[in-house]
């Protein structure tokens, strides 16, 4: 656990003496399993479990309804049958309290308001309204104190009722709601609705999982919002601060309402990829598992990465497409992060032609190296003397490269060269036209003189190309085999910027996008 974890944990350790006990445990299974590696967690989080946790409310209650349903029934009249708070009352016990059995005609329907689920965003409270469930109930509570700008908190709740205080000590605002027994609706018993706090602009309440799921429609229509906007739309709507951070959160939590859970994503890699090889006989897609080596009970498999290689990009790829390959990896902006490692050719028209992609843990020698071995069988790759393979020299690229396509030729995009030259402390405009030139000369000869122009310059910068084989960047030592004398990794930049959205979405969205997207770019 991190130190902000640490910390998280010590505050909801003073939140567990109020609210509810397996509700803050079942937070700490929550930080450890889904956001610790993301420095997800605050006391965020706990407030959105309590909200929106469909677990927080038991299912049993029917056996009690059919218990008591024949027997004699009264109405309660007030409120000297709810329980007292510090008391806590164990899920199953009913010792000390007793469901009140109310007769549906004894209780004057006209008096009481159903509630609208419509009101939701701005519920309006009274004394007597019904609700479908305790759920239900706890998110007006929970959406009325927000509107008020007094947040409340939830001082006893079970399956069967719910009671909220207001935030502040001294103010005696207070609401109780209780599941009735013949009906399985639940109805506020008891509302002291006047605050005797004032508004608060920091309302805890409002925190990244609430404005999630109350905006998650918006980001379905508009997943491009711009986040300032959004950050200030939410606070002018709900009068309250909200921090960029939180911004982010909330908008991780609405793709994740509109997508699903990324890993119910991995569960459905099997079927999808099935559908994908019935529907496109001789498409390679490979997944690759590792072991759980902590669990000795269960050896289940877990996602590590998946290669796809379409038939039909394969065959056009050998038929008309020259020897070269841009190769280049990108993050994954979901919650489990990895990379995406790409191959793209140049087809007959000069256009970018994306052959094959994986989804894989991290850039290092073993991904590509796996990813190297796959498009080589993919591609027939038998003479790789004739490949040339351009890149922006990733880490662990080289070795990789080196392990598979040992003879291949090797470029280095000359614009990611010259970014490292520039880092390296060599600027200036001379300087670079010094390093273009030279890169784009078309003879040994007049590479020579060149280099000699950029020492004549700064001999330093000159000398920073000591371990830099001109092979590798100049046209004038370029490999014959391709027939092409690109100087730029632009065809991966090109493919890259056409899957940003792509990046984004859950495993199986994604590579539905790169599918779609291939199709398009083949037609
Ligand atoms: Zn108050």
């Amino acid at each position: 656990m991190t130190i902000e974890g640490k910390e998280i944990a010590m505050e909801l350790m003073g939140e567990k003496n109020n609210e509810c006990d397996s509700r803050s445990e079942a937070f700490f299974s929550a930080v450890d399993s889904d956001y610790s590696m993301n420095d997800m967690t605050d006391d965020d989080d706990n407030e959105f479990h309590e909200n929106v946790d469909d677990t927080a409310e038991w299912l049993g209650v029917d056996h009690h309804k059919t218990d008591v349903q024949n027997k004699t029934t009264e109405i309660e009249k007030d409120d000297s049958l709810v329980m007292p708070e510090d008391i806590d009352v164990a899920p199953d016990s009913e010792s000390d309290f007793e469901i009140v059995h109310e007769s549906y005609e004894e209780i004057n329907r006209s008096e009481n308001v159903v509630f609208n689920p419509k009101n939701m965003d701005n519920p309006q409270l009274k004394l007597q309204m019904l609700f479908s469930s305790i759920k239900e109930c706890k998110l007006a509570v929970t959406n009325y104190s927000i509107r008020q700008g007094r947040p409340r908190k939830f001082v006893k709740q079970d399956r069967l009722r719910v009671r909220a205080k207001c935030r502040s000590e001294g103010c005696h605002w207070e609401i109780y709601a209780r599941k009735l027994a013949d009906e399985g609706s639940v109805q506020i018993k008891t509302f002291e609705e006047t605050h005797t706090c004032g508004f608060t602009y920091d309302n805890p309440l409002v925190n990244s999982g609430w404005v999630g799921r109350k905006y998650a429609e918006e980001f379905r229509t508009n997943p491009k919002v711009n986040m300032e906007h959004f950050r200030k739309t939410v606070m002018r709507e709900n009068k309250c601060s909200f921090s960029k951070k939180q911004t982010y959160r909330a908008r991780h939590r609405a793709l994740k309402i509109i997508h699903g859970s990324e890993s119910d994503q991995y569960g459905k890699l099997g079927a999808y990829m099935n559908e994908i090889q019935k529907s496109n006989p001789g498409s390679s897609i490979i997944l690759k598992t590792v072991d759980e080596s902590t669990s000795t009970l269960t050896q289940q498999q877990r996602f590590q990465r998946l290669y796809v290689c379409f038939n039909g990009v394969k065959q056009e790829f050998l038929d008309g497409c020259r020897p070269l390959i841009g190769v280049d990896g990108t993050f994954l902006k979901g919650s489990v992060g990895g990379v995406l490692l790409i191959a793209v050719g140049f087809d007959a028209n000069n256009s970018i032609y994306p052959v094959a992609y994986a989804i894989a843990e991290g850039e290092n020698k073993e991904s590509w190296a796996w990813f190297f071995k796959l498009l080589k069988e993919d591609l027939k790759i038998e003479r790789d003397y004739e490949l040339t393979i351009m890149s922006d020299k990733q880490k662990g690229l080289i070795q990789a490269c080196d392990l598979v396509f040992p003879n291949a030729a090797h470029r280095f995009c000359v614009k990611h060269m010259h970014a490292n030259f520039s880092s390296a402390g060599f600027k200036g405009e001379a300087i670079r036209k010094a390093l273009w030139t030279a890169a784009k000369a078309t003879t040994p000869a007049e590479f020579s003189s060149k280099m000699e122009e950029m020492a004549a310059i700064d001999i330093n910068a000159a000398m920073w190309f000591d371990d830099k084989p001109p092979a590798q960047w100049s046209r004038a030592f370029f490999s014959t085999y391709p027939k092409c004398d690109i100087l730029l990794n632009n065809l991966c930049e090109c493919f890259n910027s056409k899957i940003v959205d792509a990046r984004e979405k859950p495993i199986i969205e994604m590579m539905e996008l790169l599918r779609l997207y291939l199709m398009q770019r083949m037609q």
